[in-house]
Formats: structure tokens, C-alpha cells, sequence
């Protein structure tokens, strides 16, 4: 293996950081063999694109560890034919891995460089069923709801009720939820009006930033 070949980084990657650790869906490993990791980190971090950590980008915020990407991915259970909706599209590394397994993905970034940034390499890698929006997310998408699937790639303390209005019956939404230090990792299913939660492990993410807590435009 050597660091000018990404597609030797990848295979190392999904064996040794995920299938390892029990990463075992054949549609999710094969979503991670194919997306170019690398196109997505900052350039000064393209070296350590498949290291086993989530990375700075732009904006003061992270791309998520690998394993953590697939962990959430294989949670949502896509079988190809859902509508996803993300929260944070942060670099656009998740929205592609997505983008390959449901048949539409709707994915929302506070930070405008941000979602431009990540079109750009949405757009190279001919990955066109990803709709990105500029806005906070905490309110959720009305135009495209419901949503099969619902991915939250920042913490806060709660679900925002607007994603729960969204998440269409039987759907399925993985968030971490709690505060800085003690985040875990949940999948809910709705249930009629009322969520069922599974506790998946401890995670680190950026915060949920609603609108409110957002600097004035000057
Ligand atoms: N999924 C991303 C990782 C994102 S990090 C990836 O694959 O790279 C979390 C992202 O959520 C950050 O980019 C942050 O700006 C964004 N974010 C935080 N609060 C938000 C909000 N209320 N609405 C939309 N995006 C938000």
C-alpha cells in the first residue's frame, strides 16, 4: 500500500476499520470501497484521508471518522429505493456515501462555503440525486418530506421536533444525542406518534447549531 493509491487506502480501510469492528452490510462496505475519501478533506490533509479519524475541514468543523460514517450508514438500512434527509453536509464525504445506496438524498450545511465546496465534488464525481440546501437544519426540509431516512451528523441535546414531523411513518433517524462529553450514538423508529430509540455506542460530534444561536448577518 502506498499513499499514491487511494483504491489500495480504501480496501485497507474497510477491512481493518470496518468489517473488524463489525461493520457487516455488503451495500455499505461496497459504498466505501468506492467513494474517493480523499477529494473530500482539506488538501493538507489528503495524506491522512483513510486514517482511522474524523478530520478539520473549512469552517471550524470535522469529517466524520470512516467507521463512524459506515456505523451510521448501515443503521439507516437502506435497501436503494428511500429518501434520505441529512443534517450537516459538512465536507459531502457522508451525502456521497448516501447518494450511492438510497435514491435520493436531500442534504442541509449551515456554512454556504461549506455546501459549495461540497457540490463541487459532488458534482465531479457525477453523484446527481443529492439536493444540497443552505439553512438550519434544525427545521428540517418541508418541500421534499416526508423522508425515509433521517441522518444527523451533529449532536444536541434532543431530536428537533421538525425532524420528527418529517420522518415518515416506519422511518428510521440516527442522531447523536446528549451533551459534549457523554454523546451516544441513537437510532430512532417511528412508531405511530411515538419514536422507539436503540442506543448504538459513544460518539464525539460538532453541536447542532440552531438558527437563534447564529451570528447576525451584518
Ligand atoms: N456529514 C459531514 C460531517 C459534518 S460535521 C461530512 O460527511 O463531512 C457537522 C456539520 O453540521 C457541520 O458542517 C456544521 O456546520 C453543520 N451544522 C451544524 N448545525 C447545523 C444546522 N442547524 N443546520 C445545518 N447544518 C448544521
Amino acid at each position: 500500500m502506498t499513499a499514491s493509491n487511494p483504491a489500495a487506502q480504501r480496501q485497507a480501510m474497510v477491512q481493518n476499520q470496518l468489517q473488524r469492528r463489525g461493520i457487516h452490510d455488503p451495500r455499505v462496505l461496497d459504498a466505501m470501497l468506492r467513494v474517493p475519501r480523499e477529494q473530500f478533506v482539506l488538501p493538507e490533509y489528503r495524506h491522512e484521508a483513510y486514517s482511522d479519524q474524523a478530520l478539520p475541514i473549512a469552517c471550524g468543523q470535522t469529517i466524520s471518522q470512516p467507521y463512524i460514517v459506515a456505523l451510521m450508514t448501515q443503521a439507516l438500512q437502506l435497501s436503494g429505493s428511500e429518501k434520505v434527509l441529512e443534517i450537516g453536509t459538512g465536507s459531502g464525504y457522508q451525502a456521497a456515501v448516501l447518494a450511492l445506496l438510497a435514491q435520493k438524498v436531500v442534504s442541509i450545511e449551515r456554512h454556504e462555503p461549506l455546501s459549495r465546496r461540497a457540490a463541487e465534488v459532488l458534482r465531479q464525481l457525477g453523484l446527481h440525486n443529492v439536493q444540497l440546501v443552505v439553512g438550519d437544519g434544525t427545521k428540517g426540509y418541508p418541500p421534499e418530506a416526508p423522508y425515509d431516512r433521517i441522518l444527523v451528523t451533529a449532536a444536541a441535546a434532543e431530536v428537533p421536533p421538525a425532524l420528527i414531523e418529517q420522518l415518515a411513518p416506519q422511518g428510521l433517524l440516527v442522531m447523536p444525542v446528549g451533551p459534549p462529553e457523554h454523546q451516544v450514538l441513537r437510532v430512532y423508529r417511528k412508531r405511530g406518534d411515538h419514536l422507539e430509540v436503540e442506543q448504538l455506542c459513544p460518539v464525539r460530534f460538532v453541536p447542532l447549531v440552531p438558527e437563534e444561536d447564529a451570528p447576525e448577518p451584518e
